[in-house]
């Protein structure tokens, strides 16, 4: 098993992959690859949509009004940004803030499954309708799943993982900001849950039995 020294030291190795990926077309009008930022050994880690212009020309994730009311919902529940690791399901920005097209998302999505087995989180939050759906890999939207922690397993590793609205859908609206707030308030207490159990796999269907099989049960042969 990898050391936090070794995994920060992968972790380093994969950004700098990222900054030379020309594996999608979005790297043609980016001005930066937009990795992720804050604590390489975070227990828990925000996955947003995709990189907006201000993340572009920084080249760190939620940087505007977004970025601000985050830090300060980190702040009420006692966080800070570097307690903790955000990072986008794309790394590149999208022009025009579109939404990322499904071949986009393929070819990026190996540095988020790399950033979760490095980093290590026991607890990821997916803000807003995109990553949550994504990572869920079901059409189920924000506004039924905010705020219901599940266990999940995203990638390599089993995470509890819980909804969240996007900060910016909150900013100009009281009401979502109020739901936000409230489930964020209680990232804390899953927190403390510690890591889960890897997700267990169904067992496979018993196949009925033979003819042969029932005669032997029955002491025939
Ligand atoms: S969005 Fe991802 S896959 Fe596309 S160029 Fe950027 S880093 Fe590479």
């Amino acid at each position: 098993m990898a050391s936090a020294a070794e995994r920060r030291e992968l972790l380093r190795a994969v950004y700098h992959e990222a900054r030379g990926c020309v594996a999608c077309k979005l790297h043609e009008t980016r001005t930066n690859v937009v990795f992720g930022a804050g604590n390489a050994d975070a227990e828990l880690m925000f996955v947003g949509e995709a990189p907006g212009a201000n993340e572009d020309l920084q080249g760190l994730p939620f940087v505007g009004q977004a970025g601000r009311l985050l830090a300060q919902l980190l702040e009420e529940i006692g966080m800070v940004r570097d307690d903790v690791f955000i990072a986008n399901t794309l790394k590149c920005r999208p022009p025009g803030n579109r939404d990322p097209y499904p071949h986009e998302l393929d070819a990026c999505r190996h540095f988020l499954d790399r950033q979760l087995e490095l980093i290590e989180p026991t607890m990821v939050c997916t803000l807003g309708n995109f990553a949550t759906k994504l990572l869920r890999g079901e059409p189920t939207g924000i506004s039924r799943i905010h705020g219901q922690a599940e266990v999940r397993a995203i990638g390599p590793r089993t995470v509890r993982l819980y909804p969240l609205y996007h900060p910016a859908a909150a900013l100009y609206t009281p009401s979502t900001l109020a739901m936000l707030r409230e489930d964020f308030h209680r990232i804390p207490e899953i927190l403390a849950l510690g890591p889960p159990a890897p997700a267990v796999e169904p067992a496979p269907p018993v196949p009925p039995p033979t003819l042969a099989a029932e005669q032997d049960q029955l002491g025939l042969f």
